[in-house]
């Protein structure tokens, strides 16, 4: 791929919060195959690429010794088809590497996870396969599943979030998730996300009228985090 090529919409040169254990960076990637309504990042979703490959790797020279870490985000990363060879220059430079993704793309995450390319994943479980393609537009539940599917089976560093609005996932739905969780032998760690109202979302989603109630959550036999609540 030609280095010079845009492919980034933006970069947040440093934070504290997208990777709780490592001072990073994060590389957005502009477009999603998903839209879902409440989505905090329109502006990445339907964006353009603005920051050419050479110059993200420009940039971390410039922070090798004061960041740890990058986190490959957007929109979603894994559409972008050179991101192993992306990856693969970011870690020669000596950072750890984290990708966000919706787990739309199987195929790719296991190259990355084979090629031991990633230190740890953030996977969105969006929601039970009922209200999947409602909640997400995506048709393809089971590329998901497949993608959840390689990471317990290849043991990889990954955790699992789930956000909850409760105009479009209920207790029953959280339970649902948790069962299939269970059922496939996942045993990382399972988040809850209590959504976080913005003015600005990908479907002009509403506040909530009612918080999930977390006494009806089954957290008997998986290690379930709510956050935001
Ligand atoms: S929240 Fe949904 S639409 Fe927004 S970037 Fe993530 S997967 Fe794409």
């Amino acid at each position: 791929m030609c280095i010079d090529k845009k492919i980034l919409y933006n970069i947040t040169k440093f934070t504290a919060l997208d990777w709780e254990e490592h001072l990073s960076a994060v590389f957005w990637f502009p477009s999603c195959n998903m839209r879902c309504p409440y989505c905090h990042n329109p502006d990445i979703v339907y964006g353009k690429a603005n920051i050419t490959k050479k110059e993200a790797l420009e940039f971390l020279k410039t922070r090798i010794g004061k960041l740890e870490a990058v986190v490959f985000s957007g929109g979603e990363c894994t559409l972008f088809k050179d991101l192993p060879n992306f990856i693969k220059d970011v870690k020669e430079l000596g950072f750890l590497v984290k990708i966000d993704t919706n787990g739309t793309n199987p195929k790719m995450i296991e190259e990355l996870v084979e090629k031991e390319l990633v230190d740890f994943i953030s996977l969105d479980f969006k929601a039970p396969k009922e209200k999947y393609q409602k909640i997400t537009k995506d048709k393809n539940y089971e590329n998901f599943l497949e993608t959840l599917k390689i990471l317990i089976e290849k043991d990889a560093n990954f955790e699992l979030r789930t956000t909850v609005h409760t105009d479009l996932l209920d207790e029953n739905d959280i339970n649902n998730i948790i069962q299939t969780l269970k059922d496939l032998g996942f045993d990382k760690r399972y988040y809850i996300q209590n959504y976080h109202h913005q003015d600005v979302t990908l479907s002009d989603m509403p506040p909530q009228k009612k918080v999930l109630d977390i006494d009806k959550i089954d957290i008997k036999t998986l290690s379930v985090n709510f956050r935001n609540f």
